[in-house]
């Protein structure tokens, strides 16, 4: 146990303001023997990435802000020589500027790709989990600009609730990571269905998706909409049934790569 970010996605609203609060705490400043000056550009200790799923006109955007994970087992601690990287008693994973001066390849040992090189000063560089700040009693500057709470810094202990039921990034390498997030939302299928002949949407029909091993159901709303969301990614079966017209089916519907929009799709009148 030990200090950890929380991430609620559901809260962040994409407003950047962690990624240039830690900019401008690491850009204009250095903390040594914590961390020297971060360069103006090419760096981004912190990074909202933007997820856009879908395309238009059904997309949905999410944020999901990423920085080190202050791992339990750090990769980059291991391929650190001298002892440029090292864990704190809190679990924070600090890069020494002094002693990691020329090992370009701490940078290339962080599977996430956490870590910058500083052609300038000749240094690999990384979030400090701001333990400057934490030496005055004050929580990460990323933390303390969050308007909405959507990021948040403390003891593993403390947050028990959060972390049931969190996901970390790429789990299967076994680093134990301690940026903890919530409510990722997962892919969506979706797809408008209308009648041809009259031109109008279709309300009320009812959509049956399957992946094989489980299955979901929605019914379209008011503009014809069907949206079936927080899918995992796969393939997947679906199939349209409104009354008086031909059932509509498609087959493998893949969710691995992005979210999917099936379109505008027309439904026949069942001939009598
Ligand atoms: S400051 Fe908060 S709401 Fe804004 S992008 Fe960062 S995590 Fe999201
Ligand atoms: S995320 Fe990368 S840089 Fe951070 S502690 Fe883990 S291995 Fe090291
Ligand atoms: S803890 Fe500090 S160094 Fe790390 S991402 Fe937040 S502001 Fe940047």
């Amino acid at each position: 146990m030990g200090k950890a970010f929380f991430i609620d996605v559901a809260k962040c609203s994409g407003c950047y303001n962690c990624q240039f609060a830690c900019k401008e705490e690491h850009c204009t400043n250095e903390w040594l023997p914590i961390a020297a000056k971060q360069p103006m550009t090419g760096q981004f200790w912190l990074k909202v990435e933007e997820h856009v799923e879908g395309t238009k006109p059904m997309v949905r955007i999410h944020y999901i802000p990423v920085l080190c994970n202050h791992c339990k087992n750090p990769a980059c601690l291991k391929a650190a020589k001298n002892g440029a990287v090292y864990k704190r008693e809190d679990g924070l994973v600090i890069i020494d500027p002094e002693k990691a001066v020329g090992q370009k390849e701490i940078v290339d040992a962080c599977p996430y790709g956490n870590i910058y090189w500083n052609e300038e000063l000749n240094l690999p560089q990384k979030c400090t989990g701001c333990a400057h700040l934490l030496a005055e009693g004050r929580v990460p500057r990323c933390v303390d600009v969050c308007h909405t709470g959507a990021i948040r810094f403390g003891d593993e202990e403390d947050f028990d609730d959060f972390i049931d039921g969190a996901t970390v990034r790429m789990p299967e390498l076994g680093l134990g990571p301690k940026v903890y997030y919530r409510n990722i939302p997962g892919r969506f299928i979706a797809g408008t269905v209308y009648d041809p002949e009259e031109e109008e949407v279709i309300k009320g029909a009812k959509c049956h998706l399957t992946n094989g091993t489980k299955t979901w159901d929605a019914e379209t709303d008011a503009f014809g909409d069907f949206w079936f969301r927080d899918l995992p990614r796969g393939l997947f079966a679906l199939t349209v049934e409104a009354e008086g017209f031909d059932e509509l089916q498609f087959q493998e519907i893949d969710t691995k790569g992005n979210s999917i929009n099936l379109g505008d799709q027309p439904m026949n009148r069942r001939k009598a």
